[in-house]
Formats: structure tokens, sequence, C-alpha cells
């Protein structure tokens, strides 16, 4: 099977049957998102377990390719810390507009949407859940160092 094939199928089922997909309640934190230029929206929602997210749920219509981000993203994300978050959001972002280097092994899964880069119009929809999610963390309580 052809790498493009693969990536292809991993999108189908995702938006097929996205994971994570509902609303967590209750919730540490949520956040909407909207892409006029396609129509889609979601909402997330988070739980927190000290700086790490413990689970979370996304909602919403949208598009193939930003349900299926939405999905992957959540699979991708679930028990990492805000640190390890904004790492990964870095490589997902190369990825979808600057895909010139080898892409980072720990994307995993999320390597299934380097074909947007093709694609500019349909960056923002890939992008989306990644902006919600950010705007989510912001609105979570930050943990108190006590070092
Ligand atoms: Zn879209």
């Amino acid at each position: 099977m052809h790498l493009k094939e693969l990536y292809r199928d991993v999108i189908l089922d995702h938006n097929r049957s996205p994971r994570n997909f509902g609303r967590l309640q209750p919730a540490d934190a949520q956040a909407a998102g909207h892409n006029p230029l396609c129509g889609d929206k979601l909402t997330l929602t988070l739980r927190m377990q000290g700086d790490r997210v413990e689970d979370l749920r996304f909602e919403g219509q949208g598009c193939a390719i930003s349900t299926a981000s939405a999905s992957l993203m959540t699979e991708a994300v679930k028990g990492r810390s805000r640190q390890e978050i904004a790492r990964l959001y870095g490589e997902v972002h190369a990825l979808l507009t600057a895909p010139t280097g080898e892409p980072a092994p720990e994307l995993g899964k999320l390597l299934a949407l380097a074909g947007v880069a093709e694609f500019p119009a349909r960056v923002k929809c890939a992008s989306l859940c990644w902006h919600t999610l950010n705007a989510a963390l912001e609105r979570t309580p930050t943990p108190v160092s006590t070092e």
C-alpha cells in the first residue's frame, strides 16, 4: 500500500468514526473554534491532572479534514503535558505549512495530515483543532509550582 493511500485511509477512518467525540462534564476548560473559510466548527472540553491533559473530547461539525484532524489530535495529546503538547503542535504546524524537512517521528498517526500541505486552503481545517486546544489550555488553571 502506498503511503498516500495509507494516509487517506487514516483520514477517512477518523472522519467516519471520530475518536473522543462528545463533551466532558464536568470539564476544567472548554473552547470553541470556527473556521469561516470552510464552515468548520468545533467545541473542545478537557480535564487536567496537574500539568497534563487527563482527558479531552471534541464535538461539532466540519469537513472531513477538520474532523479527522481533531480526532487524531485528541488521541495524540491525551496524557501529555503542556510542554509536550506545545512541541507536538510545533511539529504539526511545520508538517502542514513547511513540509520540507524530515517529519518528526513522534508525530505518529498525525503524519496522515502531511497531504494537507499540498492544499493551502485546507491547512486551516487541519489546524483549527490545535488553535482551539491552545485556547482551552490557556483557560485551565495553571498549576502552582512549589519549587
Ligand atoms: Zn474544513
